[in-house]
């Protein structure tokens, strides 16, 4: 008699291949399991000196000088988890591509935007951005716990690193209350979640208290580059101040690992929806295939893919950038060609405060009153009647009984 279990074979391993950095940072940091598994050990050791990394990570005088020298005018900040999904011997690891400085971060000298997105100036208060008519960005913090090389807000890494004190808090929360529009607010930063959850427990507390904010989101990458943040604390509060909505940012598979598989559960169990927005990045997760491969990982998570951005002009980041038809040539590569719920909107954030604006690709031949030529994921081309109103019919006299 032949046994069931036999034939079940082992699911494919989840984890990054096994030969990554994360042996050689345990040999060298020596945590324990339960430092580990604690973010403010992650915080405190994160690795953001050339002679902190060259412990873990061989580096030719060539590339100490490099990092020196870029690293005085952006500097790096990668954290132990994040470093250890790192592949050995790959200089093309996207992990490494998005947190390790780059010599072209120093060229393209004629991008000279400083505020492309007019942040400062949809501002109606210090930390507020309130661009679109009914939700507004509550930007608490500067600090992040992973310097993502293609930072949109780059050029606010010389400010010094600050967490927002409270009366600055108070008159973001004044400006919420006293504007009725305003009826979805994203905590921002740098990363909100590098305030710990007293802090943030006061300020949802706040929120919650303006009967008009039906939707509180949370915009934060700490579930990708340091998931050990989700903890027993922070779901408690975001279940208690509920609906609660979290936005991370997810940019390949190999960030997907059971670590963070865990954070997103942990968060779902506590209702809040995690939906994912990636940046379009040049060599990192610029092909249909690595994407069609993130947004499965996501979905197996159930994590929805929300939006692709096309990166922002940033200086420091022109290296990262691909062309806007990259990303509706993976759109189109994605849509019809895998579930509806794993293609994300692709949006351009336009410099001059236009804000998001989604872009697609053409699936409409011909248009006119009567008929439109549209062209399916396959490239069939099907004639669909457009349906006019028929003219109004007179209505029936209704006599009174
Ligand atoms: C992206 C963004 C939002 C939220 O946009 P959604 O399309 O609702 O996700 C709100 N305010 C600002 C300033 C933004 O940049």
């Amino acid at each position: 008699m032949t046994t069931i279990t036999a034939e079940i074979e082992e699911p494919p391993s989840e984890r990054p291949p096994a030969s990554t950095f994360r042996e050689r940072i345990w040999e060298v940091l020596k945590p324990t399991q339960e430092q580990w598994d604690d973010w403010k050990w992650h915080f405190r050791n994160r690795f953001n000196t050339v002679d902190k990394l060259a412990r873990v990570m061989p580096l030719t005088e060539m590339q100490r000088k490099q990092l020196q020298l870029v690293s005085g005018k952006y500097p790096f900040s990668i954290t132990p988890y994040y470093l250890s999904l790192v592949r050995k011997d790959d200089p093309t690891d996207p992990i490494l591509a998005q947190s390790l400085p780059s010599f072209d971060e120093l060229l393209h000298a004629e991008i000279t935007q400083e505020d492309p997105l007019h942040e400062k100036d949809d501002s109606p208060v210090v930390g507020l951005v309130h661009r679109y008519p009914d939700r507004a960005l509550f930007v608490i913090t500067d600090i992040c716990p992973l310097l993502c090389r293609h930072c949109t807000r780059k050029r606010e890494w010389d400010g010094g690193w600050w967490i927002r004190q409270k009366p600055q808090l108070e008159a973001g929360i004044a400006y919420l209350r006293r504007t009725p529009a305003i009826r979805d607010v994203i905590i921002s930063g740098g990363d909100p979640l590098t305030v710990d959850n007293d802090g943030l427990e006061w300020i949802l507390q706040q929120l919650r208290s303006i009967p008009h904010l039906e939707m509180i989101r949370f915009g934060t990458r700490f579930p990708v580059v340091l998931p050990q943040r989700i903890d027993e604390g922070f779901t408690r509060i975001c279940d208690k101040y509920g609906p609660i909505w979290l936005n991370t940012h997810f940019n390949h598979p190999n960030e997907v690992t059971p670590e963070a598989g865990r954070a997103v559960r942990e968060l779902l169990r506590a209702g809040v929806p995690v939906n994912n927005q990636t940046v379009l990045l040049r060599g990192i997760n610029d092909t249909v295939e690595t994407q069609l491969k993130l947004s499965h990982e996501l979905l197996k998570n159930r994590v929805r893919p929300y939006y692709l951005f096309h990166a922002d002009e940033v200086r420091g980041t022109e290296h990262l950038r691909t062309p806007v038809e990259t990303g509706i040539k993976i759109i189109e590569g994605m849509r019809g060609h895998t579930s509806g719920l794993g293609v994300p909107t692709f949006v351009v954030d336009v410099p001059g405060g236009g804000g998001k604006i989604p872009l697609q690709p053409n699936y409409v031949l011909s248009w006119t009153e009567d008929e439109m030529m549209l062209r399916n994921y396959a490239g069939r081309i099907f004639h669909y009647r457009n349906p006019r109103p028929a003219k109004a019919k007179q209505l029936p006299v209704v006599v009174a009984a």
